[in-house]
């Protein structure tokens, strides 16, 4: 009876609820443009009972996201935890890289991509990452030289190894070569993740003839990010001799990594040796030409595709390209959230407003605002004196300008309410949140206090005026 009870229990609800699943899903069912520009950016922090807890990075993408994508979203959890009701989101205001770590518990990342990668739909060969929309620049010239090289003469670099950081084309233009050779030979395009998921697969069901012979009778093998190879001695051994069938062959075989062979760790050295047999070549960060143009080419491609023409400014586009400078699939993203925001507005956003769109992307001046900066903008903008802001006096006139203070230092800044009270005369942290309560709930109503609060903030986070704020 107990047993039963039990296995009713946890056929309730997927034993393992795992948020990689959830991104999975929601990339399958949004689309992948939709998901690299928003939903990404998504992190989860805690499940509670009916709820989740989730983060994103700045107010702008949550309420993009909430107003846009929300029911969805809830549908796709629903899949994975049915009682869930709806989702929460906390603004966490840090680059994603950092607060990735401090939330990213189980701090086992290749295990998640293993599990990620065995769930998702695998995509073999997609037709829209091609030579023909592959910008080069000086970073990324010889591994494009070298991929069309060996997309015209098969063996001539083998294997051919390309390395290089996250988001910089690497999957691109294994992708190209695929598409290019596939016309008249047999390709095969996989993942490390997904060679070790078949690889375990094959062992479980006692099938490991079919697997030698699904690998090993390919002419040309393409194995996109290698470094999450990390299985057992069998598998490595199993890899290696189909390596070794390949190459004999004369099949060519290109190998994708984020660094070069002799880095790799928990792979045999004799498989690194054998990567570094043939070409082993890198792709390096973009250079501002390089962004530039590739700003420039997508922003013509999906003219072509729009029947009506989405006209970035030059100053947007350059703004774009000198500062999303980390990768390209980044640069990319942002593009791509300029243009959902055009079409949906349709309007093009001013700088002002793309700064406030792709805020976490970008390096500004966020981690100048400082309690001192706040309480001279708001001063200014309410004509009252600083000193007269800090006494304690409370006429109404200098009531609300203080309290918008206090509010905004809250957040805009990571002070912490009693250090918050500290730069405010000493007050108390009760009369701190006393304030920001009282702003929160006026703001509900009281559209003017809203707006100014809104004026403000952008004066105080971009040196902006009332004209340019995005009203959305
Ligand atoms: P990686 O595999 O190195 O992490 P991807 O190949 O997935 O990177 O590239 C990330 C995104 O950027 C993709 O959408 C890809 O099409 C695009 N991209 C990368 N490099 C280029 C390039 N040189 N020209 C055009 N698009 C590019
Ligand atoms: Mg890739």
């Amino acid at each position: 009876m107990k047993n039963n009870i039990n296995q009713n229990l946890d056929n309730s609800e997927v034993k393992n609820f795992d948020w990689n699943l959830i991104q999975s899903e929601m990339k399958n069912k949004l689309g992948l443009d939709i998901f690299e520009s928003w939903l990404k950016k998504i992190d989860f922090i805690e499940e509670h009972h009916n709820y989740l807890l989730l983060s994103v990075p700045t107010r702008f993408i949550r309420d993009w996201i909430t107003s846009r994508y929300l029911d969805q979203i809830l549908q796709i959890i629903k899949l994975y935890k049915k009682d869930v009701t709806r989702v929460e989101f906390k603004i966490v205001d840090i680059k994603r890289n950092d607060y990735k770590s401090i939330f990213d518990k189980t701090k086992d990342n290749e295990n998640i991509s293993f599990i990620k990668d065995s769930y998702s739909l695998y995509s073999r060969i997609d037709p829209n990452k091609r030579f023909d929309n592959f910008v080069t620049g000086k970073s990324n010239k010889l591994a494009h030289q070298a991929s069309l090289k060996v997309s015209e003469k098969i063996s001539f670099y083998n294997p051919l190894f390309i390395y290089g950081g996250v988001g910089m084309g690497k999957t691109h233009l294994l992708n190209s070569i695929g598409l290019e050779l596939k016309k008249d030979k047999k390709v095969m395009f996989i993942s490390a993740e997904r060679f070790m998921y078949q690889f375990v697969k094959s062992i479980k069901a006692n099938d490991m003839v079919k697997f030698k012979e699904y690998f090993r009778n390919t002419d040309v093998l393409l194995i996109d990010d290698i470094q999450f190879m990390n299985g057992k001695e069998a598998m490595q051994e199993e890899f290696f001799h189909t390596f070794n069938a390949l190459f004999d062959k004369g099949s060519q075989i290109i190998v994708s990594s984020d660094r070069p062979p002799n880095k790799l760790s928990r792979i045999q050295e004799r498989i690194k040796s054998r990567f570094s047999g043939g070409l082993v070549i890198d792709i390096q960060k973009p250079d501002y030409d390089l962004r530039r143009k590739i700003i420039k080419t997508k922003t013509e491609e999906i003219n072509t595709i729009f029947s009506d023409r989405i006209n970035i400014s030059d100053q947007i586009q350059e703004f774009i390209s000198s500062e999303v400078k980390t990768n390209i699939r980044e640069l990319v993203g942002a593009l791509n959230r300029i243009i959902s925001f055009s079409k949906i507005y349709n309007k093009v956003p001013s700088l002002t407003e793309t700064k406030i769109i792709l805020k976490d992307l970008l390096n500004l001046s966020e981690n100048k605002v400082t309690i001192e900066l706040i309480q001279s903008t708001v001063c200014k903008f309410f004509k009252i004196s600083k000193n007269e802001m800090l006494s304690s006096r409370r006429s109404r006139y200098l009531v609300r300008p203080r309290q918008t203070a206090i509010y905004l230092a809250k957040i805009l800044t990571s002070k912490s309410l009693p250090e918050i009270g500290r730069l405010f005369s000493n007050r108390d942290h009760t009369t701190i949140i006393h304030s920001i309560k009282t702003i929160e709930k006026l703001k509900e109503n009281d559209s003017e206090l809203s707006s100014n609060i809104e004026n403000i903030k952008n004066q105080i986070l971009y040196n902006n005026n009332k004209d340019n704020e995005i009203q959305c």
